[in-house]
């Protein structure tokens, strides 16, 4: 099936009778004539559903939707994109247990890998996202049990070289992955070009409409657990929590991932999506193929106006000939990239507050992937603890401005961002 298709039909072929929309299963629990029928479920033995803590019904269609999407055997919804993150390296990782990331990943992603990990004794080590084969082997130790990166940087905007980093995992026979959110499966199917793992803010553009913070984690099926059960003991070894399952026997390739994440990880953490929230993000997954290309031509256009602007120094747009991620945006992201572009104001820091205070119809949030254009000065919201120079450094300068293009008409966006240029 094509992508329009899959948005709206895949993951729920209602039978006779049945609701033609996934129903809310707005329920904690559910009932059985007996004890054994239940026990089974809590053995793993059937399937079944019996506290909405460890899955729902509702949950479960939208994730076999996003599955389907990125082309994955399994997936399971999440809280927060933050948990999503946080479960698919925990899944592979133990206290003394190291890992590998691109250093251009959100800041609460980064947050999470350096700083709340390093309390749990795992480590990681940062690599440029555009770090040569030899310069990732590097930083493989014994212990590294995965790689992980973003297809579209939140908010460096620089492009993963999937294929390089999938080949460098696999050398060291462990999986990489890939934080999706910015293209979306509509823009790039990183388990196409070697991803083992796809993770997701669903708050982003599959909600599309800033009602509901959730995430995703999908499957590509394709590790082999069982090849490297040395450095997957917990996917490859007894668990004596669940009456020593051993899950890659049990649930093979494509299973053992998502069953391991939420027999354990949700039963122990609990981010479970409401089903509530789990609905609107598959109302967003409807419309999410007309909207991404939308977005993306919006952002396309106003990139391409911001670039030829006397009032503008500089833009960061991979769909821009000349940006340094051009080349790899071609390879992965031929079709359109996001939304999101980077840019700074001729003035500097003065000259971006001016312009901020003059827009009519961008709002200031810190969001982006909304159907509502929207903005963000971050030396003034995000990364206000830091002076200019220390802006500099970590590659936000005072004059940066990051806006997010929605669906409205590229005409529209273009004369509020004209209108309030002219006041600078
Ligand atoms: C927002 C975001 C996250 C975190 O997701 P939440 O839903 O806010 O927890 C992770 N990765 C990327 C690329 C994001 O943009």
């Amino acid at each position: 099936m094509n992508i329009e298709t899959t948005c709206v039909q895949g993951g729920y072929q209602p039978g006779n009778g049945e609701p033609r929309q996934i129903p809310i299963y707005q329920s904690t629990t559910w009932r059985y004539a007996t004890s054994q029928d239940m026990g089974k479920l809590f053995d793993l033995e059937a399937e079944g559903y019996f506290y909405t803590r460890l899955q729902n019904p509702t949950n479960d269609l939208v994730a076999a939707r996003i599955a389907e999407l990125e082309g994955g055997t399994a997936a399971m919804l999440t809280s927060s994109g933050q948990a999503a993150s946080f479960f698919s390296i925990f899944n592979l990782c133990s206290a003394g247990d190291h890992f590998v990331s691109s250093s251009a990943i959100y800041g609460g992603t980064y947050n999470l890998f350096h700083h709340t990990m390093g309390r749990m004794g795992i480590e990681c080590t940062f690599v440029s996202p555009h770090a040569t084969e030899e310069e990732l082997a590097a930083a493989f130790r014994p212990n590294t049990k995965c790689l992980f990166g973003e297809t579209i940087a939140n908010p460096a905007l620089t492009v993963l070289d999937i294929e390089r980093f999938a080949k460098v995992a696999h050398e060291h026979g462990v999986p990489l992955i890939v934080d999706n959110t910015f293209p979306t499966p509509v823009n790039c199917r990183p388990i196409e070009w070697g991803a083992d793992i796809v993770i997701h803010s669903t708050t982003k553009y599959m909600d599309g409409h800033a009602s509901g913070v959730g995430g995703a984690i999908v499957d590509s099926g394709k590790f082999d657990w069982m090849a490297h059960a040395d450095k997957f003991p917990g996917l490859c070894t007894p668990d004596e929590s669940y009456h020593g399952i051993v899950y890659a026997e049990r649930f093979g390739k494509e299973g053992a991932f998502i069953t391991k994440a939420t027999a354990q990880l949700m039963r122990d953490f609990g981010s479970i999506q409401s089903p509530q929230n789990a609905y609107y993000v598959n109302l967003g997954l409807e419309s999410l193929a007309l909207r991404v290309r939308q977005h993306s031509a919006n952002a396309q256009a106003v990139a391409e106006h911001l670039a030829a602007h006397p009032k503008v120094a500089w833009v960061r747009y991979c769909g821009l000939p000349g940006d340094e991620n051009y080349e790899l945006a071609q390879k992965y992201l031929p079709n359109g990239s996001c939304g999101v572009i980077s840019f700074g104001v001729e003035g500097g820091r003065a000259a971006a507050e001016t312009f901020m205070a003059a827009l009519k119809l961008a709002s200031i949030e810190t969001h982006v992937a909304d159907s509502r254009t929207c903005v963000l000065h971050p030396a003034n919201a995000t990364h206000r603890q830091m002076n200019d120079e220390e802006l500099v450094a970590a590659g936000i300068g005072p004059d940066l401005i990051r806006l997010s293009c929605g669906i409205e008409a590229a005409e529209d966006i273009i004369a509020d961002l004209d209108q309030a240029l002219a006041t600078v």
